[in-house]
């Protein structure tokens, strides 16, 4: 479907016609009509299907006239507040608004001066934002679309009181937006509270998430996963390529000794300063580094271009989280390989990830590594799939055929 039939205002579909989107992803298709109508909303889809969009550009759409803090949208991180003000500015081109940029982590100065520029819109993250209501920087009482972006983890990261707060602050004829890769319990909970009849714009995650991803599971024993690791390194060709950790001392052993093997790596969990993930965010996006390692910090909607592989060196503990960080690459169309290592003892973790896709993910071996357990005692639930016989989901990985991207 065309952007045109949205019913936006031309200037928005000027810039979006500019940043070359020719047609509204369906999450953007069952949003935005609702958002404009002026209805309250819950908006769930896999990552990397335009969810920025489907609230930013409605919301945009809504902001006629003139005022000060309009509109809110909160994320749980602050890399990703950063994104949605970026796409905020991006969409809002041609419109004449102001925007103000609050996350923790550095200091107040500029942040300041946004607030007294008179923003229209507000992005935020929760912590910051509320130290800035308490130093009475800003006042929230004229918030007419109050959006709250990646829901789920917001809670999961303990900031449901803090949320709570901010949006009793907000008036209550507020428009209230709430986007989400998944809509578990809590989050149903607090929309109850916090939503007025809302529509629903949901797109099935089980029928998103294979799309353009390939998947394959590595099962190995434990003292060789780092082996394994480095030999899987040597074989793929990636562009660029994100390593997730289950710990942030993970993190840093393991980027440690990928460092020591003679691979160029960047590092991104929360025990860094802001200026430091900052820095190895940029060296990523640009391409300074072609591997990042992280914890679920950046499993989160970060939305960076070229991501072809992305390789668990944990398999996740909980379930969604593995639907995130493959959802860091196969982003808007473009395709991305999923690779998990696994050792014996995280086996009941991976059939909880193919419960929630529905699907198993198939197993795979190394040709040329010397694997110190036979493979039926590393691989004992499901069939293990050999090249032949691996039909359907994740029939795409292979190391065999060298796709260029
Ligand atoms: P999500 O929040 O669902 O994870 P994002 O909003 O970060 O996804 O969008 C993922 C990528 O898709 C971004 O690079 C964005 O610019 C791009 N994108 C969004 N909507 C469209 C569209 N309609 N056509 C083409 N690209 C799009
Ligand atoms: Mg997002």
């Amino acid at each position: 479907m065309n952007f045109k039939n949205l019913g936006l205002r031309a200037e928005i579909l000027r810039a979006i016609e500019e940043l070359g989107y020719e047609e509204a992803t369906p999450i953007q298709q069952k949003a935005i009509p609702s958002i404009v109508d002026g209805r309250d909303l819950i908006g769930s889809a896999q990552t990397g299907t335009g969810k920025t969009a489907a609230f930013a550009l409605p919301t945009l759409h809504r902001l006629q006239g003139t005022g000060v803090c309009r509109a809110l949208a909160l994320a749980p991180t602050r890399e990703l507040a950063i994104q949605i003000e970026e796409n905020f500015k991006k969409y809002g081109k041609y419109l004449n608004l102001k925007l103000a940029l609050l996350y923790g982590g550095v200091k107040y100065g500029k942040q300041l001066e946004e607030l007294r520029n008179k923003p229209d819109i507000v992005v935020a993250t929760p912590g910051r934002l509320i130290d800035h209501l308490q130093q009475n920087n800003l006042s929230l009482s004229k918030i007419e679309v109050l959006i709250l972006d990646e829901v789920d983890r917001m809670l999961d990261m303990g900031f449901v009181e803090d949320v709570t707060k901010i949006i009793k602050k907000t008036p209550r004829n507020r428009q209230t937006l709430f986007f989400s890769a998944t809509i578990p319990e809590e989050v149903l909970r607090l929309s109850k509270w916090a939503l007025n009849d809302p529509a629903e714009a949901k797109i099935d995650i089980k029928i998103s998430a294979a799309e353009t991803v390939s998947h394959a599971l590595y099962p190995v024993p434990a003292i060789q996963k780092f082996d394994l690791l480095i030999a899987l390194l040597k074989q793929i060709e990636f562009e660029s390529l994100i390593i997730f950790f289950q710990t942030r001392r993970g993190t840093d052993k393991i980027s440690h000794w990928l460092s020591e093997h003679g691979q160029n790596v960047r590092v991104l969990h929360s025990d860094l300063k802001q200026k430091d993930r900052m820095a190895a965010l940029a060296d990523f996006k640009n391409g300074k580094v072609r591997i990042l390692s992280a914890t679920d910090v950046a499993s989160r909607g970060l939305d960076i271009s070229n991501v072809t592989h992305v390789i668990n060196y944990d398999v996740p503990q909980h379930a969604e989280d593995y639907v995130h960080r493959i959802g860091r690459t196969g982003r808007a169309k473009t395709e991305g390989e999923a690779f998990t290592l696994c050792k014996p003892e995280e086996i009941p973790l991976v059939e909880s990830v193919e419960k929630l896709l529905g699907n198993p993910l198939p197993r795979k071996f190394l040709d040329d590594f010397s694997y110190r357990e036979k493979q039926e005692n590393l691989a004992p639930i499901g069939a293990v799939v050999s090249k032949k016989r691996n039909r359907g989901f994740g029939s795409r990985v292979s190391f065999g055929s060298r796709r260029r991207r």
